[in-house]
């Protein structure tokens, strides 16, 4: 299958997962993870009306967003605290923020650029302590702490679950995250404005807007399977 196919599988999946538990298919942005493509394949997925794309390396998310600067770029590997300034002023939203020098180094490229940073705090949850991420148990402390840093904008919560070929295996872990989304929304912290639930890759993307997600990161659903 084409790209243009891809597309509108993905899309179709998207709207049916989305009247399946009751949402509006337009709750939900689909970022289209282009990490493994060239510009090339990004010019024919915007040329499909895909305006939202995800990167996992700094360098690569810059040189594509000055190709694309009418699209939107998402930065949703880990990040080098000396890649920072990299991103910062490209990404519309950085979806990897798992620690605390990251959000101060975050807060320090906004002050100097004068722009506010929005990222998503990155969870951790139970079973999958290998991965990066806040723990649940330290995300109140977080927030309470983001009040300090006043260029940083904290827009909601990301998590990946393991790889796995069965995605009922990712529902707990994505149920357990929209449970963790929905309390903080409840509360008030400065420079906090949860609005944005990021789970789901091409593995489990429908199964996570099932359990609420309102952003998907897919990219071999549509672009296949790439090498670097
Ligand atoms: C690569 C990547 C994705 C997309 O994975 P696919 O399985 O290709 O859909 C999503 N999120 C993150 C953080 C990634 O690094």
């Amino acid at each position: 299958m084409g790209i243009a196919e891809n597309i509108a599988q993905v899309r179709l999946k998207i709207a049916r997962a989305a009247r399946r538990s009751g949402r509006d298919p337009r709750e939900i942005t689909l970022v289209a993870v282009s990490k493994t493509v060239g510009l090339e394949t990004v010019a024919e997925a915007m040329a499909q009306g895909l305006t939202h794309f995800g990167e996992n390396r700094a360098h690569e998310l810059k040189w594509k967003q000055e190709h694309f600067p009418d699209a939107f770029w998402h930065m949703i590997g880990r990040l080098q605290t000396n890649k920072v300034k990299q991103v910062v002023g490209s990404a519309v939203l950085i979806h990897s923020l798992d620690r605390w020098s990251l959000a101060e180094e975050m807060n320090k490229r906004g002050s100097l650029l004068n722009t506010p940073v929005s990222a998503l705090l990155q969870v951790s949850l139970a079973g999958e302590k290998q991965k990066a991420g806040v723990l649940a148990s330290d995300i109140d402390q977080f927030l309470q702490s983001v009040g300090q840093l006043q260029w940083l904008r904290i827009e909601g919560l990301m998590t990946m679950a393991p790889l796995s070929e069965d995605s009922e295996k990712s529902r707990p872990i994505f149920k357990e995250l929209c449970a963790i989304y929905r309390c903080y929304k409840r509360k008030t912290y400065q420079n906090v404005d949860m609005r944005h639930l990021s789970m789901g890759m091409s593995q489990d993307f429908e199964v996570a807007i099932e359990e609420g997600a309102t952003i998907v990161r897919v990219g071999t659903a549509l672009f296949g399977e790439h090498k670097r």
